[in-house]
């Protein structure tokens, strides 16, 4: 089995294949003949996805790769390579690397000059945005955020005013403490969508302004079992504020750290030649 990047080579293809995240059917015909193909699949647990094959009935051998021993044991898949065997890299659950172990193996790889090739599929992360009515257009991915609060609203705080779609990956027991803080941060009400269990039997998908999401996931425990992923909508400028430019909103936040509003407002003004009370609207909203 060769592609173009592969085809010439004396070495091996390592191959990085998505895997379902629920929904066996989910598994493309191209990831099963891959994996009945190559010589090894290196997956993060071999427990785990030895169900996986004997499912589809692959007998191809398995051999952990996982975060810890990914560093280290890479130059045993890349032996393999170097012989000429394909390797198909697969995580538990989902497309490798996506806040899954695979990166290290792939950049070893890719440096010593063998043809790494995605086979995608599943993915928690595209599968929640496709489905949740948030823009779809531009959007940045968090993965997990911090187990603690502190550094948890810290990380939050860090994209409270970014503008594209927002995704994270959480774990269900900490869920309800992750939307309290989001509405903390973010405000009550930016819109946001629990996406859970996606492909599977209990799949929910639910999106409302985050206070009300947050009562939701509190009021019903089953919100808080099974695995999921929380988008929340980019932030918007306040009425006026995208009328002004990036350099003058500096300018005045600059300036409002040392003056008294409606003179940073003027002042703010003279500078940019940004209309006065524009800036001073704009001036009231930053300091809510
Ligand atoms: N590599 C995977 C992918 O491509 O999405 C992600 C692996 S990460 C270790 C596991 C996290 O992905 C879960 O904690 C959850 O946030 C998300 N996830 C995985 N499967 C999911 C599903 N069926 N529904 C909702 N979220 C899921």
């Amino acid at each position: 089995m060769t592609t173009s990047a592969a085809r010439d080579s004396q070495f091996g293809t390592l191959y990085v294949v998505a895997t379902p995240i629920g929904n066996l059917d989910d598994i493309s015909a191209r990831a099963l003949a891959i994996l009945r193909h190559v010589a090894l699949i290196a997956a993060e647990d071999t427990r785990h996805s030895a169900r996986l094959m004997q499912h589809f009935g692959i007998s191809t051998p398995l051999a952990a790769c996982h975060e810890h021993n990914e560093r280290e044991h890479g130059g045993r898949f890349l032996a393999r390579l170097q012989a000429g065997e394909d390797v198909a890299l697969i995580s538990d659950a989902g497309t490798p690397l996506i806040s899954d172990p695979g990166f290290h193996l792939v950049r070893q790889v890719r440096a010593a000059g063998i043809a790494v090739v995605p086979v995608p599929g599943a993915c928690a992360l595209i599968a929640g945005l496709s489905a949740a009515g948030l823009p779809s257009d531009r959007f940045i991915f968090e993965g997990f955020l911090p187990a603690k609060g502190a550094a948890r609203r810290a990380r939050l705080e860090q994209v409270k005013e970014e503008p594209r779609t927002l995704i994270f990956y959480e774990a269900p027991h900490r869920i309800l403490e992750c939307v309290e803080d989001m509405r903390a941060v973010f405000g009550d009400e930016r819109q946001a969508v629990l996406a859970r269990e996606l492909t599977k039997t209990f799949e929910t998908i639910r999106g409302l302004p985050l206070v009300e999401l947050h009562e939701w996931i509190a009021a019903d425990s089953n919100q808080q079992r099974g695995e999921c992923v929380v988008l929340v909508s980019g932030w918007q400028a306040p009425e006026g504020e995208d009328a002004v430019s990036a350099e003058a909103l500096r300018v005045l936040d600059l300036l409002l750290g040392e003056l008294p509003l409606k003179r940073a407002a003027a002042l703010a003004a003279e500078i940019t030649g940004v209309r006065k009370n524009l800036l001073y609207q704009v001036a009231l909203e930053r300091q809510k």
